[in-house]
């Protein structure tokens, strides 16, 4: 067997809205230029080797449940209480067919994208399904290309990238999460985060 052929990696929304590098909407702390050009150098050399390169984006509709403009009287990180869950309202972030909704990782080393959260009703932080239990495909997209051991990194550590990571060793992956890599919203979320994943039988790698 193929070694390579059984890896794949994941790059997790590095888009315009939640860098710094872009001026983003929700904007990761230390995400400026240097990080971006080494989420892309990394990607490369991925590509080089050999790997599927699989993009999630955060997609919505300009009325999005998760942003505070959907919810009158209600402002930025304001949390409030959906079905049997706390949802942290955001800036509105990431809306389709909008500048800050574009992947910084060139498109020519992307195999394929995978968008989330563009039902409206629906929170998305995993790339692999939403909040309503609707599938993106992406389990499907790593079926395709035969891989089981995935390499995971990106924005933000502890909400896409950990939900991501979590349902993809809840699915029977293997996972290990670039931590150098990806960037997390606040300390103390990452380290949580961090050990969520580590917890669940994620190899952290630095
Ligand atoms: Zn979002």
């Amino acid at each position: 067997m193929n070694v390579s052929k059984a890896r794949a990696v994941i790059v997790v929304d590095v888009q315009a809205d939640f860098t710094q590098y872009c001026s983003g909407a929700l904007a990761v702390p230390d995400t400026g230029r240097d990080y971006v050009a080494a989420t892309i150098k990394a990607t490369k050399d991925f590509k080089k080797s050999g790997l599927p390169i699989l993009a999630t984006r955060d997609y919505h509709p300009a009325d999005h449940i998760s942003f505070f403009t959907s919810h009158p009287g209600k402002k930025p990180l304001d949390v409030i209480r959906i079905g049997d869950r706390d949802q942290v309202l955001w800036p509105p972030h990431c809306v389709q067919d909008t500048p800050g909704a574009a992947i910084l990782i060139p498109s020519e080393l992307i195999t394929a994208v995978v968008s989330t959260g563009d039902r409206s009703e629906f929170e998305s932080y995993s790339g692999f399904r939403d909040d309503g239990g609707r599938d993106t495909g992406l389990k499907e997209l790593l079926e395709k290309v035969g891989a089981r051991n995935l390499i995971v990194f990106g924005l933000a550590t502890d909400y896409c990238v950990k939900a991501t990571v979590l349902h993809a060793l809840e699915d029977g992956f293997r996972v290990t999460l670039v931590s150098g890599l990806s960037r997390g919203i606040t300390p103390e979320g990452t380290e949580a985060a961090l050990a969520e994943m580590e917890a669940a039988g994620a190899e952290i790698k630095a």
